[in-house]
């Protein structure tokens, strides 16, 4: 292909067709989109490590699930914050092929016999998904929404993680998933997939409610003021629940107030939030104003992920 770039994984994407130029219509720049590739061909290399692998173990699992919410659409543009994820991806890699593997004869163990230090070096090398985007389009396709899908629900995931919550079905489907991208597969082996990253979705959203709602209690229908009030006041924005928690915390008693910003407005509806006086109401509007609405407002702002 000649293009700077390939992403097509938003519904902002150029022309509806993709993003090929040096920067994509988000403003995600060409070298941030070929770091982002790379972490998901390392991942897929952390995936295939471990294959045959009984217990993976919460350090692979964590490491994927930051990895694919990093490289969601508008989570980071941060190029070194992505190169240093792509190292610590390789770390669990080298680590888990350094331990010996436990039961399940997946094709890591074949290559491997009683001890992954051993490992054919090909069978887990980093993927690359150049490949992916010049695949014929229904192939590239179907592979597309699995890896789309992992991202999102890797997004969920992320979230009730930050809460103590986990599952192994949804854990274990992340590495499944990032395998099948990497194989040669047809229509027929790609779709059964493709609807299991919607079933295993509902799980992982299932897991993150109970998350939310067995710590913030459920949530309840209010009105939350617009208004800003006199005095100090810190603006929190972003969808992590936690970070706000810990803000609330941390401002118990100080006279400082808090607003939420855009995707933060439905923390209002959550009892154990909303118990908090200083939490004062909403400021602005969405996200996408952040720019506009933050540019000199006399306070600081607190991102949390999105
Ligand atoms: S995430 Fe950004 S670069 Fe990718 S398709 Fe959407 S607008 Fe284009």
């Amino acid at each position: 292909m000649d293009q700077k770039m390939f992403c097509y994984q938003c519904e902002q994407t150029a022309g509806c067709a993709g993003c090929t130029g040096s920067t994509g219509v988000c403003g995600k720049t060409a070298e941030t989109a070929r770091l982002q590739d790379q972490l998901v061909g390392a991942m897929i290399g952390l995936a295939r490590a471990a294959e045959g692998v009984e217990c993976p173990g919460d350090r692979v699992y964590r490491t994927v699930i930051e990895g694919l919410f990093t490289t969601l659409t508008n989570v980071s543009f941060d190029d070194d914050a992505i190169r240093a994820q792509i190292e610590k991806t390789h770390r669990e890699k080298e680590r888990l092929l350094a331990a010996p593997v436990k039961k399940s004869a997946g094709p890591r163990e074949k290559a491997a016999g009683e001890s992954g230090a051993a490992a054919s070096v090909q069978d887990t090398d980093d993927y690359n998904l150049g490949l992916l985007w010049d695949m014929d389009p229904d192939i590239r396709s179907l592979k597309s929404l699995i890896l789309f899908g992992l991202k999102g629900m890797a997004a969920y995931a992320y979230h009730a993680l930050m809460l103590g919550a986990s599952d192994e079905t949804v854990n274990q489907f992340f590495l499944t998933g990032l395998r099948e991208i990497a194989k040669d597969g047809t229509v027929e082996s790609l779709l059964p997939t493709v609807l299991k990253v919607g079933e295993v979705n509902l799980t992982c959203m299932a897991m993150l409610d109970a998350a939310n709602t067995g710590t913030y209690g459920t949530p309840i229908p209010v009105s939350v003021p617009l208004v800003v009030e006199r005095g100090p006041f810190i603006v929190v924005t972003g969808h992590d629940l936690k970070d706000l928690e810990l803000l609330l915390k941390q401002t118990e008693g100080k006279g400082v107030n808090i607003y939420t910003h855009g995707e933060m407005l439905p923390a209002h509806a959550y009892p154990e939030l909303r118990k908090y006086p200083q939490l004062k109401g909403n400021f602005g509007t969405a996200w996408q104003n952040q720019q506009k609405e933050f540019a000199d407002i006399p306070a600081p702002i607190l991102f949390t992920t999105n």
